[in-house]
């Protein structure tokens, strides 16, 4: 009987330190998971849905690489602590610095945590446009956050725009690690990049690409412009495409999900003009072939919408 109470206890007390370290281990990841990509270049996956208190803003992916000089990091995450939870994975693979920070665009995860590795000593880059957009949205964004993740997750974070700027491209040698920062015009929002490694091949296409969800064309965006910046994408002629929402993926599976979206779209909203309809009519754009993606019910009217506004003006 004591034997058996006492074999009671020492399995409850391992228990609980398992689970003690599994919140622990849940707490530092933050809905986010990493993977390796090349010798030294990391992809960070956040989940595809809303923002949330668990997923702290970063839903969305990221990207770091390891270099002898230091760590490179690709978006900061949407608060000080989005930016923590993306460091607390850094830390598990690499005890480097962060050295600079690339924002890849103008959303709240993009950026929001510039300020967290800023303090670390890291610089940060930026399109000129990303950081217009940056300062435009600063106060809008932080205030639909603390609404979609908590005061608690939010506090502490502060707007901390790019050290360097850049038009239209950016070279970083850092150690033996070439990097080059594209921005070929405005897409999902007006400053997004491509950070293109050509040593691997490899770009993180920022908010150029999603897979397996639906893109979202919100009020910054420019869909006719966002085709552009894909097509530059596609003369690069990537070998992995580490897309700003869904898996890792190649060419062909980024136009399937991402350019083929938008030229479709276009083309239909501008025959559904050309045919005398108007906007209030504008559910009747069969858009059923991408119903695969997830998100597709709540962002397909919103996307249709502002492509008929847009075209409206081309
Ligand atoms: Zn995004």
């Amino acid at each position: 009987m004591n034997l058996t109470f006492s074999f009671f206890s020492i399995s409850k007390t391992i228990l609980l330190a398992g689970c003690l370290f599994c919140v622990q281990a849940m707490a530092q990841n933050n809905a986010l998971s990493l993977k390796k990509i090349d010798q030294n270049v990391y992809a960070i996956f956040g989940q595809l849905g809303d923002r949330s208190a668990e997923n702290l803003g970063n839903n969305a992916n990221f990207g770091f690489i390891i270099t002898a000089d230091g760590i490179v990091l690709i978006d900061s995450g949407a608060s000080f602590q989005g930016a923590q939870a993306i460091h607390s994975l850094i830390k598990t693979v690499s005890e480097q610095p962060v050295i600079y920070v690339i924002n890849t665009g103008g959303q709240d995860h993009r950026w929001l945590g510039n300020d967290y590795f800023s303090r670390l000593g890291a610089k940060i880059i930026a399109s000129k446009a990303a950081t217009k957009d940056h300062t435009t949205r600063a106060n809008s964004q932080i205030e639909r956050l603390t609404s979609a993740i908590g005061e608690a997750n939010i506090k502490d974070t502060k707007p901390k725009f790019a050290d360097i700027q850049f038009d239209r491209s950016y070279s970083l040698q850092v150690a033996a690690t070439q990097i080059e920062i594209i921005h070929a015009g405005s897409a999902h929002t007006p400053g997004d990049s491509i950070v293109w490694l050509p040593q691997s091949k490899t770009a993180f296409s920022g908010d150029i690409v999603y897979t397996q969800r639906l893109l979202g064309i919100i009020s910054v965006s420019n869909s006719k412009s966002w085709v552009n910046a894909f097509e530059a994408l596609k003369n690069l002629e990537p070998g992995i495409v580490i897309p700003g929402h869904g898996k890792t993926t190649d060419l062909a599976s980024a136009i399937k999900d991402t350019y083929r979206y938008l030229t479709t779209l276009r083309e239909k909203t501008r025959d559904f003009m050309d045919a005398g309809n108007g906007i209030e009519s504008i559910s009747a754009i069969s858009q059923d072939e991408f119903s695969y993606l997830k998100n597709y019910d709540i962002l397909k009217g919103r996307n249709a919408q502002k492509v008929f506004e847009e075209l409206e003006w081309e």
